[in-house]
């Protein structure tokens, strides 16, 4: 296996591109060596330049639900496109998409799509703030919400009640107003309460996906919202990734709760550029043009990306491959665990619907702190073997492995003869 054309052109793009890549996870920075170039995808395929082949565990970061290049949505895009690409004004299939995404969501009266994740979780806490007249956000160590300013405060810092802002240019003021909790902790979320009467709601991941995947214990989310309701505060879901992914909806109707404001992206774009933030009527009156929150976008609600995401979910909903997707995770997780005691290496195995990932400690994970014992010199070497071996995943400990429903009984074959050889070259560093 040689990676002779991605490094030509790696060389090639650090001229005019910032680490040649314009996300920087893509840079392969912990995990060492330079990054892969993609040429084509197809199904549970992705082809470097290099032309070797690679079972993508990766998907874009999760949208690739129905695995590349799925024909419907195909056929869906290349009809719209012959129709314009933009038009600044409003389409049918904007209504057809809003209606998929309300009906999925209990909570969700109406909807407003926007470009990204990130501009969706922006507008959700504008919107938290507009409709309760309150400044002050909660969100929690390790919780990725996107890259505003706002909610880009050390993820990880013990510090419960300092915010220090996690990036350099985010100005102390845009993070004065960003407190930091404990995931799985409801007493670090009362204390903030406690201390301040002005927090207009707390915004989470109903299942944690950035810090790898760390799940909700018990009545966690329940607890949660009960007490954010008795304080008159909000509880703001970003589903942006687990949206369509841990089941046809979102995460908290599996959970048994039901936030306020609820932020979408990836999978409802099926690979397009589409985020989303809905909530009751009450609170989406807010929004302009019916309410004085301003938010606004010129290619929102894009007619292409209307499209790849119509057809992305009417898919998804027909082949409701959430079994599925247990099964494979749960397969995929015995590999790992199986391997790892063959080997004798310290693995946890964190899973949820088609979201799973393992960490290399010994420790159960159930938050950042505990994620960030992992042993992320040996997910590197891992990382690298599965890529040897022709398994994509994400180059971080810290990112969740993602699943299609494309995947195939060959694929898994392929999966677990990876990771055996991986995890005794992880043994013998
Ligand atoms: C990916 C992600 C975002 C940001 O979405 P972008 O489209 O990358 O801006 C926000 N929140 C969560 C939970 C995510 O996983």
């Amino acid at each position: 296996m040689t990676f002779q054309k991605s490094h030509e052109l790696y060389t090639k793009g650090l001229e005019h591109l910032v680490g040649a890549v314009n996300s920087p996870v893509r840079a392969f920075a912990s995990v060492g060596g330079n990054p892969l170039f993609i040429k084509k995808a197809k199904g549970t395929k992705i082809y470097d330049v290099d032309d070797n082949a690679y079972i993508d565990l990766v998907l874009s970061y999760g949208p690739m639900i129905l695995g590349h290049r799925h024909k419907k949505v195909q056929k869906a895009i290349t009809k719209a496109l012959k129709n314009g690409y933009s038009f600044g004004a409003s389409t049918k299939n904007e209504i057809k998409l809003a209606k998929i995404v309300c009906d999925a969501f209990p909570g969700m009266d109406k909807v407003r799509f926007v470009n990204s994740g990130t501009e969706a979780v922006l507008s959700g806490i504008r919107l938290a703030r507009a409709f309760t007249g309150k400044d002050k956000i909660i969100k929690f160590s390790g919780c990725y919400h996107g890259h505003q300013d706002a909610l880009l405060v050390a993820a990880g810092s013990g510090l419960a009640t300092l915010s220090l802002p996690g990036s350099k240019g985010v100005p102390e003021g845009a993070v004065k107003n960003t407190l930091i909790a404990n995931y799985n902790d409801l007493d670090s979320v009362k204390a903030h309460f406690e201390a301040h009467n002005d927090i207009a709601g707390v915004i989470l991941e109903p299942i944690a996906g950035n810090m790898g995947v760390v799940i909700p214990e018990n009545n966690f989310l329940i607890d949660l919202k009960e007490y954010l309701t008795s304080k008159g505060a909000l509880l703001i879901a970003d589903e942006v990734m687990t949206g369509f992914r841990s089941t046809f909806g979102g995460a908290q109707e599996l959970l048994g709760v039901e936030a306020d404001i609820t932020c979408l992206g990836k999978v409802i774009g099926g690979g397009f550029p589409v985020g989303a933030y809905g909530a009751r009527n009450e609170i989406m009156e807010m929004v302009a043009p019916l309410g004085g929150m301003y938010q606004a976008g010129t290619l929102s609600g894009n007619p292409i990306a209307m499209a790849g995401g119509i057809a992305t979910l009417t898919e998804l909903k027909k082949q409701n491959p959430y079994e599925k997707f247990n099964e494979v995770a749960q397969t995929i997780e015995s590999l790992l665990l199986e391997a790892a005691k063959k080997y004798n290496v310290d693995l946890t195995v964190s899973r949820f619907g088609s979201m799973m990932n393992p960490f290399f400690t010994d420790k159960n994970v159930t938050n950042f702190q505990e994620a960030q014992s992992s042993d992320t010199k040996k997910f590197a070497v891992f990382f690298w073997e599965m890529i040897r071996n022709g398994v994509f995943l994400p180059p971080s400990q810290f990112e969740a492995w993602f699943l299609s429903s494309a995947i195939s009984t060959k694929d898994i074959k392929k999966i677990a003869k990876a990771i055996d050889k991986s995890m005794r070259v992880v043994s013998e560093m």
